[in-house]
């Protein structure tokens, strides 16, 4: 039986893409019925009914999926910061990398804009390229008059199925763009055949960019942290995961515990305060969560 990945979800239809083909399929009864609902980055079992058509047949376990934009088994989230124009905020990109860690996800930081940064500004932002590099965040720096930077940046998108994500401004749409001109193009293409106007349908589509797949929906919009447990904030911080061990206490949360690890690399200057102290700031923030009832 053929398999393969669906690209896209439009109008009821399914796009399956199977090697080099794609496949405008319908969901069959069988896994309706088990409630599953598929989704775009979903690995499917498809039988071919007429050329370039088929039906869905079943699903195969997800790694991980997202509500917003509805697609399953994310490899890595490409973290979009600009370093001004909005101004680089640190709060902001340690609540993406918590949100994008709490759901098993790997993370990667472009941080854009870097020809629009102020006299005296670089030092400080190449201070934090080196904090997250530490921690082991892959980090790029970007700007759209620097062709190399695109050069360098496609490589993070090779065989893999991202998702981006970022606040309101900082250049996602632009980095899209730029590496796949063709983006706005196509779905007119699609989207006339199918007699509907460019913009009448929701839907997500998983466009390719150097041999990987980048979803066309910027995901991670909602920033609080509802669906987070407390006692799961710790491992969002790989800091503080590989030192948990070393704390006295067996399920120490580093806040008011004593002879805590994570808290003495604090105060030797290994991991930098203002990761620590937007941890506390988390922290608060989930204890203080009003119940959703
Ligand atoms: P989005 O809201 O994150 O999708 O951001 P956009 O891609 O729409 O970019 C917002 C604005 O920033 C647009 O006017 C872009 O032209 C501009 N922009 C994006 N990247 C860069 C960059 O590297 N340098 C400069 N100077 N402007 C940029
Ligand atoms: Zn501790």
């Amino acid at each position: 039986m053929p398999e393969g990945k669906i690209v896209k979800a439009l109008s009821g239809f399914y796009y399956v893409q199977s090697g080099d083909a794609r496949y405008q399929c319908r969901g069959r009864g069988v896994f309706r019925k088990n409630k599953i609902n598929p989704l775009v980055g979903d690995e499917v079992l498809f039988e071919e009914s007429n050329p370039g058509e088929g039906y869905i047949l079943d699903v195969k376990p997800r790694k991980n999926e997202l509500v917003r934009p509805p697609i399953a088994n994310i490899d890595q989230a490409v973290i979009v910061v600009s370093a001004a124009e909005p101004d680089f905020s640190a709060l902001l990109l340690d609540r993406f990398l918590v949100l994008v860690e709490s759901k098993g996800i790997d993370p990667v930081i472009f941080i854009t804009k870097m020809d629009t940064i102020k006299e005296g500004k670089l030092e400080g932002i190449q201070q934090y390229e080196e904090d997250y590099k530490k921690i082991g965040y892959p980090v790029q720096m970007l700007s759209t008059k620097q062709t190399d930077d695109f050069d360098q940046a496609k490589d993070f998108f090779k065989d893999k199925i991202s998702v981006i994500a970022g606040q309101s401004g900082v250049g996602k749409s632009s980095i899209l763009n730029a590496f796949n001109p063709l983006l706005s193009l196509e779905t007119n293409v699609i989207s006339e055949s199918l007699g509907r106007g460019k913009h009448t349908t929701r839907h997500v589509e998983l466009i390719e960019i150097n041999g990987g797949l980048v979803a066309d929906t910027p995901g991670f919009s909602s920033l609080d942290f509802n669906d987070l447990e407390l006692e799961d904030l710790p491992a969002c911080f790989p800091e503080m995961r590989e030192r948990m061990e070393h704390c006295k206490f067996r399920g120490c949360m580093h806040n008011k515990e004593p002879k805590c690890a994570v808290k003495e690399a604090v105060g030797k200057e290994e991991i930098p305060t203002y990761r620590y102290e937007h941890y506390l700031q988390f922290f608060e923030e989930i204890q203080n969560r009003k119940p959703r009832y």
